[in-house]
């Protein structure tokens, strides 16, 4: 283990320091604070769980910051040791939750956080309360153990993972953010070491014709049928970006996938009427390699090819909320090695390394901060993808 990571006290007298009946009693009581953002609603955000998680690191004896991002929206963040004066580890967690759905599809209720034949069922029990959980606890150990380390340890809880990523976009942006040296995403759920995970760019794709009456389709151009060819063409991208993209052991391959449509842009649907303008959303998700002018070109290029397909439509598009590329970490580096080690001595066996098929926050502070990312997560049933 890295000196910067090791602490004089033996990770056995830290987790003397964990009671599992804590940390399942933790997590039942933050699945129990509704943490849906239901925008709109001022009163359904990640505010309850801010402030318990606030609570509970001071209580702790942790250095605690509440930092606003947003109307009842804020990121918690408390720490041992100094952020700044040497190493600085994260262990991220987010405080808000996907939707619950329909309640009543539930076998338990989503917020009630029954405790069943070994199991807690609840919205958010695996992403991420119990994550957020085990790292809030991981940190209450190090304090209670009295472990002096040889930098500092930041908790945080971060607002609005599952949307913009607004949280974590503004932690990259205040005085403890530039301090992080490296960082562990708390992401649920089987222990895996994942050092990749997958990018993701949502291309809205704008298609422009000209109106005219559904009755005579000779005196205008038609975006529908136009957009038709762009989505027929998307496995010609995903072919594209594949050859482009660094093939990974632990990902699937890049993927392009329409998931919103939409036209007319303005004014009523009528049946009778082509429409002026039609739109479509490609989430492209890559693995490592290009960087954002490359994956541009290749868009840009695939939108000329499929404007020149209808006479008298422009094809254009842009990205919805910026770029994320893929992240990758070398095995040889010390976090990795660090955790690696860690794992092996709780565990009696080494650590099964594995990516993240999706983007986490960790996306935004390996691109923001440039510093080593791993997550925890559990390995989604697919086949590795091999050149
Ligand atoms: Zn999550």
């Amino acid at each position: 283990m890295p000196s910067s990571f090791r602490s004089p006290t033996s990770n056995r007298e830290v987790l003397a320091h964990v009671d599992p009946a804590e940390l399942i009693a933790l997590t039942r009581d933050l699945i129990r604070l509704p943490s849906v953002v239901r925008p709109g609603d001022p009163d359904a955000t990640e505010a309850a769980v801010a402030e318990y998680v606030e609570r509970w690191l001071t209580k702790e004896g942790l250095s605690v910051e509440v930092q606003p991002v947003a109307p009842g929206r804020p990121n918690v963040l408390g720490w041992i040791g100094q952020p700044g004066a040497g190493s600085t580890l994260l262990l991220e967690g987010h405080t808000d939750v996907v939707t619950e759905g329909d309640p009543a599809a539930w076998t338990h209720p989503p917020f009630a956080a029954e405790l069943r034949d070994g199991r807690i069922w609840g919205r958010g029990a695996a992403d991420m309360k119990g994550g957020l959980a085990a790292a809030m606890i991981a940190a209450a150990a190090i304090k209670r153990s009295g472990a002096r380390l040889g930098g500092a340890l930041v908790v945080g809880a971060l607002v609005d993972e599952e949307g913009d990523m607004i949280g974590v976009r503004h932690l990259c942006d205040t005085s403890i953010g530039r301090a992080l040296t490296a960082a562990v995403i708390c992401e649920p759920e089987q222990n895996e070491l994942c050092l990749e995970q997958r990018g993701v760019v949502w291309a809205r794709v704008t298609v422009r014709g000209r109106m005219a009456h559904g009755a005579m389709p000779e005196a205008g151009a038609n975006p529908i049928a136009a957009l038709g060819t762009v989505l027929s063409q998307a496995p010609q991208l995903e072919r594209r970006l594949r050859r482009l993209c660094r093939p990974s052991p632990y990902l699937r391959p890049p993927t392009v996938t329409p998931t919103t449509v939409r036209s007319p842009l303005a004014g009523v649907a009528q049946s009778n009427v082509i429409p002026a303008a039609a739109e479509a959303t490609l989430d492209i998700r890559l693995t490592s390699g290009p960087d954002e002018s490359a994956i541009s070109a290749e868009i840009d290029r695939f939108c000329r090819e499929a404007a020149a397909r209808t006479a008298g439509v422009t094809v254009d598009w842009r990205p919805i909320n910026g770029y994320r590329l893929a992240t990758r970490v070398d095995r040889k580096e010390p976090l990795v090695k660090a955790i690696a080690a860690a794992v092996k001595e709780v565990t009696a066996r080494p650590p099964r390394f594995g990516g993240v098929p999706g983007s986490t926050d960790g996306t935004i502070l390996r691109a923001t901060l440039g510093i080593p990312i791993v997550n925890s997560s559990k390995r989604h049933g697919f086949t590795p993808w091999r050149r």
